[in-house]
């Protein structure tokens, strides 16, 4: 180290305390990256690695940098890298300095931690999550828990819980935290989606010890316990929770150093209290992004979603992500919501006030970090001056949840009133600029403006108070850059010139002099800018203090307008696409009337989408006893807790199961629904699971992906939840496939009794409607013209009587030849099915020109093939292609 440049030696101090990340180090108008960190940034940021010391050969140093004022473009590229940086200032100006300029590590910047608006989506929430995982081994029966805790850091929003380890995919899926901490050696623990899109960060394991955790909880939020917020310590569960929200704190103590003032209480979360809904519920369902290309305009959040602030948009994807189960809870959003739909014009006026707002969370999240710039301080008193109006809007409102938040609703007058008698309209967005406290805020920086300005009102008035005391009326105030402010006399007058007056200069006909009162304002000048600099920045840091004091107001506000925005939001939905308000009750119903598909509804060209309804009801209510308690011959329910969904491929089969997965969403986030009537019983859980979901990038086989999913709703659904089941089975051969899907269907019905939703291509299915109670069959209808098929989208009840797979095939365009082929084949194998036992007769005409049975494997190779073969899904070109190669090898 000795060895090292003063600088240098600073860099590696710098360097010491910025662990893994990227140190950006301030050297004049540039930032700097040295060592390996230059080479790293070369790569991942497109700049010239160029070396310090070019004269020292293999030990020059290897450098690469890029002007100070593009540093969040750059930070925005490294945290897209899933890197972190920390960025290094210089803590003084050169002038300032003793020696070389001071220079300290003001934050460490990570994909979960920022809170800069220029690097965040406003209408996303940014989360930092935490996992502990349980180092006691789990004794007996119990299951493994896992501690979770996040925290979206730049509004303060702080939640921790202890989760059964296996539902872990399926929360994180729904946070998509931007940033997830881990104890070193655990992170292979960690389901392996969550690197997908999260930055892992590994931290040493004592940084998730439980009692440094509760330190470090209390110490910060200056309370004894923290039992106050909902966590016992002696629980184990709550204990995993803290630890991993001390593993957020410890880190984010460590990364900002700054307050974090902001944080202002950890909300515990019972994962039980929501409707749960794993992680391939999520993704099939398309709830917050589209599975194809992870769009959000495609998706159910991105056509509900008519928020005009960003703290709307990701409170109402908050509620999509946590759905409600609780009765009262959504009646009592729905009723602000039917207030907000019969009173368009309160919805409209709320909307425009609203669009005035700004996001009065990062907002404060900054001025408490110490990072608000003057713009953003003049956003917080313009949004505070729209907050009168619209608790005047609000008040006397029906709906319980409209008053109270209009009681909420938090002017801060005091200093609204600070804010904009102190704040130009257009503020820079670094106080360093300058200019952005208005005249006549304080006198004294008004003062120093007009030295800076020259003052040239005090030297004329100074230049006729002199003139008139010492009666020399040509005395003249004049400035040069050697002496500065002199009064010049010519020699006519010297005569008369006061005893007092310095003499500097002798021209040819005058002198030149100064006063002590000259220069006395002299100083005052030339030091304007300084001090006005100086008394700026402390005003700025002033208002940026009251604001930071203000903070639980002010969040307490901002929520107000985040909830005021999502149920506007609501509102104006169902006013626009005409939804209806459904009665959501406490039984396992369903029975809507007339429902759309929320995405389809509105993407598909006006009124061209087929409404349809649907009615199932569960079987039972819960600790009624299991399938084989009930008589086979009781009475047929009705309505069927199990719909079974036939119909050709392309009719509308997946839009109708989803369309109801969907809708019973929206109503459990208190919002209507598209359909002219509902019921909805109230589902503890949601399952969604399309076959053949392609998962196979994870190394696991598609049917075996296929499997676990469905083993798992087996296992957990409850006669409360809700099950939407896509064409499960057809990951394997056609036998085994049907076989799977009979008993899956078999199971849901006598064991679970659940309301299920089952769309399915195996017409052998639906003869189980004769034989369980409790399910019953739909079918799309489908119209055939001139030997074409039309779909109808319409879902009537009964069995689809014929597959339709054929004709789909000659509507696709396979040539006509195969089509008549596929025709024969099908007729053949429908007259193998009416005598399973029966051999085919013309074995030179059957399909494959040998002899086979329905449920013995024959010999031919080529069979298997065949029945592997999924028809409906076959490419015209692929079938022509299999036929030509059948051919040959026969
Ligand atoms: P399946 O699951 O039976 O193969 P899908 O549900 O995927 O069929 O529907 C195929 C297409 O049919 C959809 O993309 C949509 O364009 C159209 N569709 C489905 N349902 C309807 C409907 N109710 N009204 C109008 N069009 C529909």
């Amino acid at each position: 180290m000795s060895q090292l440049s003063p600088m240098m030696q600073q860099y590696h101090e710098a360097k010491a305390v910025s662990g893994d990340a990227l140190l950006l180090f301030r050297m004049g108008d540039f930032y700097e990256l040295f060592y390996e960190d230059a080479k790293e940034a070369a790569r991942l940021l497109g700049i010239t690695v160029t070396t310090r010391d070019k004269d020292k050969g293999a030990k020059a140093v290897p450098m690469a940098g890029f002007p100070h004022h593009q540093l969040d473009a750059y930070l925005a590229k490294i945290l897209r890298c899933g890197r972190r940086a920390a960025v290094c200032d210089q803590m003084e100006s050169p002038a300032e300095a003793k020696g070389i300029v001071r220079r300290e590590v003001t934050r460490i910047v990570s994909a979960g931690t920022v809170i800069d608006d220029q690097l965040l989506d406003p209408q996303a929430s940014n989360y930092l999550a935490a996992v502990a995982f349980d180092g006691q081994a789990p004794k007996g029966n119990h299951r493994p828990l896992v501690g979770l805790a996040w925290i979206e850091v730049s509004t303060g929003e702080f939640t921790a819980t202890a989760i059964d380890e296996r539902r872990l995919a399926d929360e994180l899926s729904r946070l998509e935290p931007a940033e997830c901490l881990v104890a070193e050696g655990s992170d292979a623990l960690l389901p392996p989606e969550a690197s997908d899109r999260a930055a892992i960060t590994r931290r040493p394991t004592w940084s998730f010890g439980v009692q440094m955790a509760m330190e470090s909880l209390r110490k910060h939020f200056g309370t004894q316990s923290l039992e106050g917020f909902g966590f016992d310590s002696s629980s184990h569960a709550d204990a995993l929770a803290l630890s991993a929200a001390g593993a957020i704190l410890g880190y984010l103590y460590e990364t900002q150093k700054a307050s974090l003032a902001h944080v202002d209480r950890l909300k515990p979360f019972q994962a039980d209290s929501s409707l749960q809904i794993d992680a391939a519920t999520w993704r099939s369902l398309e709830v917050t992004h589209t599975l194809r290309d992870g769009r959000r305009d495609g998706a159910l959040l991105g056509v509900i979603d008519r928020t005009v602030t960003g703290a709307g948009a990701r409170l109402l994807a908050d509620w999509l992500r946590r759905p409600l189960t609780s009765v009262d809870a959504i009646t009592h959003r729905q009723s602000a919501v039917a207030e907000l739909v019969e009173n368009a014009s309160l919805t409209s006026t709320l909307r425009e006030e609203l669009r005035g707002v700004y996001d009065l969370h990062r907002l404060v999240a900054r001025a408490t970090t110490g990072r608000a710039s003057p713009r953003d301080l003049a956003s917080v008193g313009r949004t505070l001056g729209a907050l009168p109006r619209l608790k005047a809007k609000l008040a006397g409102r029906k709906s319980e949840r409209l008053q109270r938040l209009e009681e909420r609703i938090d002017l801060c007058g005091d200093l609204r009133e600070q804010l904009t008698a102190a704040l130009v309209d257009d503020c820079p967005l670094s106080p360093r600029e300058g200019g952005f406290i208005r005249e006549g805020y304080s006198a004294d920086l008004d003062e120093c403006r007009e030295l800076m300005a020259g003052g040239k009102q005090w030297m004329a008035a100074y230049q006729a108070k002199i003139a008139a005391e010492s009666d020399i009326p040509s005395i003249k105030v004049g400035f040069n850059k050697v002496f500065g402010y002199y009064l010049e006399v010519t020699h006519a007058h010297q005569g008369k010139v006061p005893a007092e007056f310095i003499r500097k200069q002798t021209l040819k006909n005058a002198e030149r002099y100064i006063t002590s009162e000259l220069k006395e304002y002299e100083e005052k000048v030339l030091t304007a800018e300084d001090r006005a600099f100086t008394l700026e920045y402390d005003l700025f840091s002033q208002l940026r203090e009251a604001t930071a004091d203000a903070g639980k107001r002010l969040l307490a506000t901002a929520e107000a307008l985040a909830e005021i925005d999502a149920l506007a939001s609501l509102a104006e939905l169902a006013r626009s696409r005409g939804y209806c308000r459904p009665e959501v009750v406490d039984r396992p119903v369903l029975e809507i009337v007339a429902g759309r598909h929320p995405v389809l509804d509105l993407t598909e060209p006006e009124g061209t989408f087929v409404p349809n309804g649907v009615r199932c009801a569960g079987t039972r209510d819960e600790g009624r006893g299991t399938g084989e308690e009930r008589q086979p011959s009781s009475p047929v329910p009705s309505p069927s807790s199990l719909l079974l969904l036939t119909g050709p491929n392309m009719a509308g089969k997946s839009t109708y199961i989803r369309q109801t997965a969907l809708i019973t969403l929206l109503a459990q986030i208190g919002s209507f629904v598209p359909a002219t009537k509902a019921t909805i019983g109230v589902a503890d859980r949601l399952f969604a699971r399309v076959g053949a979901s392609d998962d196979v990038s994870r190394g696991q086989s598609t049917f075996m992906v296929e499997m676990t999913e469905t083993a798992r709703i087996l296992n957990t659904a409850t006669p409360r939840s809700l099950v939407i089941l896509d064409e499960i089975g057809r990951g394997t051969s056609t036998y085994d496939g049907l076989s799977i899907a009979w008993a899956i269907v078999e199971h849901l019905h006598d064991v679970v009794g659940c309301r299920t939703l089952f769309a399915t291509h195996y017409h052998e299915l639906t003869q189980l409607a004769g034989r369980l109670p409790g399910v019953g069959n739909l079918s799309v209808a489908v119209r055939e013209h001139d030997g074409r098929v039309v779909f109808l989208h319409q879902i009537v009840e009964g069995p689809a009587d014929k597959s339709y797979g054929i004709h789909v095939a000659q509507l696709a365009g396979v040539p006509r030849s195969v089509n008549e082929r596929a025709a024969a084949i099908l007729e053949e194998l429908e007259a193998q099915k009416a005598d399973s036992r029966q051999p085919i007769a013309d074995s030179s005409r059957s399909a494959v020109g040998i002899q086979m049975t329905l449920f013995e494997t024959a010999d031919h190779p080529l069979l298997d093939e065949i029945r592997a073969l999924d028809i409906d899904r076959l490419a015209p070109m692929d079938a022509f292609e299999r036929l030509r190669t059948w051919r040959q090898r026969l």
